[in-house]
């Protein structure tokens, strides 16, 4: 069990998110480390966690950054991030989004549709300004994960079909307002083997030494996404992820010369495990067959568990030391049945007002949250 700063929790009003700042730091340090001397640059993908603490952290490491919406490029700005090194993906990118990123001179727009090649020459037409896009492939590997969270599959809203990239890259080279700067992947989240990784490699050095033999085209980077997952079972155990053996199963098959530059754009692995979601208990309801574990917190805090049934630890940080020989259902307070945070937790026995750690919610959890039920949104405390 790790130890929180519980004093500095106590007057704070619940729920809230918890970061903490050395076990981010720490992170941000291993992730440096494992690109050490490598031919990669490391991207932060900012929907995992936009909150501006957390960002400044992050840009101040000379990460870029990956946003997907003309407010998280303006964020991303805002918190220190240089627009050179911030790039704009995503299916649907508006009018005003696009005009955004073309006038705060963000480093690269990346396409997922043929469609959207012409929507983004005009306005850099409109502009007079010359842009640099990348063309997501759809590699179509299966990366065993949540299908919600999977995103490189042939039937996929994202990114382009392999058998038009050609097609694509033509598009692309007859717009005098684009300059293509490589390709993009992403093949999914929560990726807990290495090897969809190791796949991705081989896939993306096939493309690119058919594009340089074929085509003549070298490109002057690859993206191959984020996706690293994080344990949400033993964060303390694990609670800096494996980012040396990702970069290794990414660039073991990439050759040097096909690809001189890699960006990896990670999010849940950089902020997962540094957050908690801090909590109070309510009550704790007797019901018939069951002890219900009623939190402050709910859904609209923390949707990952509603939303992907997936599921954190669960700790009552103010019974810490005591046995856990008690179960409950630990749920929250909003009108909805998937509302629930864990079912049959083994939890030592709990009080109205203990305080609760929700655990690898760094991720997708502040970010996620919303007013539903008109709930207030979170607050958060970096420390
Ligand atoms: C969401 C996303 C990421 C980050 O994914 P993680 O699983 O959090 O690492 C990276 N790139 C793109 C294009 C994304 O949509």
């Amino acid at each position: 069990m790790s130890t929180f700063p519980i004093t500095c929790f106590q007057e704070r009003k619940t729920p809230f998110y918890y970061y903490d700042k050395e076990l981010l730091e720490r992170t941000l340090d291993a992730a440096e480390a494992a690109i050490a001397g490598k031919p990669v640059k490391m991207h932060y993908a900012i929907k995992a966690n936009a909150n501006p603490e957390i960002l400044r952290v992050i840009s101040s490491r000379g990460f870029g950054a990956d946003c997907v919406s003309g407010n998280e490029i303006r964020t991303a700005i805002e918190c220190g991030f240089n627009p050179r090194d911030i790039y704009y993906a995503g299916v649907g990118k508006t009018d005003e989004e696009i005009l955004t990123g073309i006038d705060c001179g963000i480093g690269c727009f990346n396409i997922e549709s043929l469609e959207e090649i012409d929507i983004i020459a005009s306005l850099a037409s409109q502009r007079d300004r010359k842009v640099t896009v990348a063309l997501r492939v759809n590699p179509n590997i299966d990366a065993h994960t949540h299908h919600y969270i999977t995103t490189g599959l042939k039937e996929n809203k994202f990114g382009i079909d392999l058998t038009l990239l050609d097609e694509a890259i033509s598009k692309v080279m007859s717009h005098r307002h684009l300059d293509l700067g490589g390709l993009h992947f992403h093949i999914g989240s929560q990726i807990t083997t290495n090897e969809p990784f190791r796949i991705l490699s081989r896939r993306i050095n096939d493309i690119i030494t058919r594009c340089r033999v074929e085509k003549g085209i070298e490109f002057r980077f690859i993206n191959a996404g984020g996706g690293l997952g994080i344990d949400y079972e033993n964060p303390d155990l694990n609670s800096i992820p494996d980012f040396e053996g990702y970069i290794e199963a990414l660039t073991e098959q990439l050759s040097p010369d096909e690809c001189k530059e890699l960006h990896c754009e990670l999010g849940r692995s950089l902020v997962g495990q540094c957050g908690s979601l801090i909590s109070k208990v309510v009550l704790v309801k007797k019901g018939l067959e069951k002890s219900f574990v009623v939190l402050d917190s709910g859904m609209s805090d923390l949707l990952r568990p509603a939303l992907y049934g997936a599921h954190h630890k669960i700790e009552n940080i103010s019974e810490a030391g005591q046995p856990a020989d008690t179960v409950y259902d630990v749920v929250g307070p909003i009108c909805e049945s998937s509302d629930v945070f864990g079912k049959d937790e083994l939890l030592p026995v709990t009080r109205r007002g203990d305080l609760f750690a929700i655990r690898s919610a760094g991720a997708y959890g502040e970010a996620m949250s919303s007013r539903y039920n008109m709930r207030d949104i979170p607050g958060s405390l970096l420390i």
